[in-house]
């Protein structure tokens, strides 16, 4: 069976390092691992209204922000396909068809649904597609018979439910559609990374962001603004690394080579943080730190992201042509589910 990819963001905003270690940065390994046969990334513009209906210029506006950021990072348009997802109306089409096999009460149930309803107060009012979230997130899997959809944690129960409409789908029509499997980052600070406030996600839609495009000054601002152990209020003080948000960004991001060229007096993040459990080493120097690995690691990404900047054009005829490819892809899948379904009349 082919591998193939399946994965993407919600242009309602520039990415930031919790997209890169939660997911970012492993497609890019994935897609020069070599090891797939396709691979497909969308920027979900269609799904960014579900909760924007009013505001389609700042969904406009990010897909080129988003574009910017997968180039910057590496994603080779020769080797993945970016894609803009309502440029594919088959998509709508699958979701269609798959509403029918996915009850209410089981969309209410489903935990990420739940966490996002929340997260925008929508109170009563909870906009039908946007209620609808894992059924076309479903179709847009299943559309480029994904088998790998590399996502960070909050996306589980997305894929669980893709999982019972393909099984319910193939079972009630006959074998069309193809399961797919989630792939998470392997390293746990990755899964979810707090925001710089400490709040459980660093989420654009919560403000607590470093961006990957973010700017040198403002970097060093934001880390050494972040939340630490509230309770290492000296330097003599034993402090907590468990949830503390600035080791969580080092477990994500800091590299061995890191200490040699900053800190040489730790050989690594394990002798750095049995040291700040013990007491003796303060926040100040810890973050100064964690500012010199995220310096180090986002200047190479945002000077590419500046290059592709001077070129909006190009960007766009990437988004094109990898959108025609996407569409003649969807077109096929929909086809054989309309086959499997006995309602290609003609
Ligand atoms: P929005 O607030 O509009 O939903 P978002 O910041 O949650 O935006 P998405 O586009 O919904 O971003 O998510 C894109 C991908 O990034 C998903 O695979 C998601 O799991 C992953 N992701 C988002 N935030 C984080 C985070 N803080 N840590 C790890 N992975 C994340
Ligand atoms: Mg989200």
């Amino acid at each position: 069976m082919s591998k193939i990819i399946l994965t993407g963001d919600r242009p309602t905003g520039k990415l930031h390092v919790g997209h890169y270690v939660g997911s970012l940065r492993r497609r890019v390994e994935l897609q020069n691992s070599g090891e797939f046969d396709k691979i497909f990334i969308m920027i979900a513009d269609a799904q960014a209204l579900t909760d924007n209906a009013d505001n389609p210029e700042k969904v406009r506006q990010n897909i080129i922000e988003v574009a910017l950021d997968y180039l910057a990072v590496g994603l080779d348009p020769a080797k993945s396909n970016l894609f803009i997802q309502s440029q594919i109306p088959e998509l709508t089409e699958l979701s269609f068809y798959y509403m029918n096999l996915v009850t209410v009460s089981r969309l209410q149930r489903n935990p990420t649904v739940k966490t996002e309803l929340q997260m925008r107060n929508f109170g009563t009012s909870i906009p039908v597609g946007f209620f609808t979230y894992p059924i076309s997130q479903a179709a847009d899997i299943t559309a480029f018979k994904a088998t790998v959809v590399p996502v960070g944690e909050d996306q589980e129960p997305m894929i669980e439910q893709c999982k019972e409409i393909v099984r319910k789908f193939n079972s009630t029509y006959g074998e069309a559609l193809v399961e797919p499997e989630i792939l998470l980052p392997d390293n746990a600070a990755c899964l979810r990374l707090p925001g710089i406030d400490g709040k459980a996600k660093m989420s654009k839609s919560l403000g607590n962001c470093i961006y990957l495009s973010e700017e040198p000054d403002s970097i060093k601002k934001k880390v050494m603004s972040m939340f630490t152990d509230p309770n290492h209020l000296r330097v003599e003080d034993p402090g907590q690394v468990e949830g503390n948000p600035v080791f969580i960004y080092l477990d994500a991001f800091a590299k061995d080579e890191h200490f040699a060229e900053f800190l040489p007096e730790y050989n690594n993040l394990r002798e750095l943080k049995d040291h700040y459990s013990r007491g003796g080493l303060g926040d100040v120097k810890v973050k100064k730190f964690l500012n010199n690995v995220l310096q180090t690691e986002l200047e190479p990404i945002r000077n590419r992201r500046k290059e592709f900047q001077k070129d909006i054009p190009y960007v766009y005829d990437v988004l094109r042509k990898g959108s025609e490819v996407a569409k003649e892809t969807a077109a096929k899948t929909l086809e054989d589910v309309k086959s499997a379904m006995r309602i290609n009349y003609f």
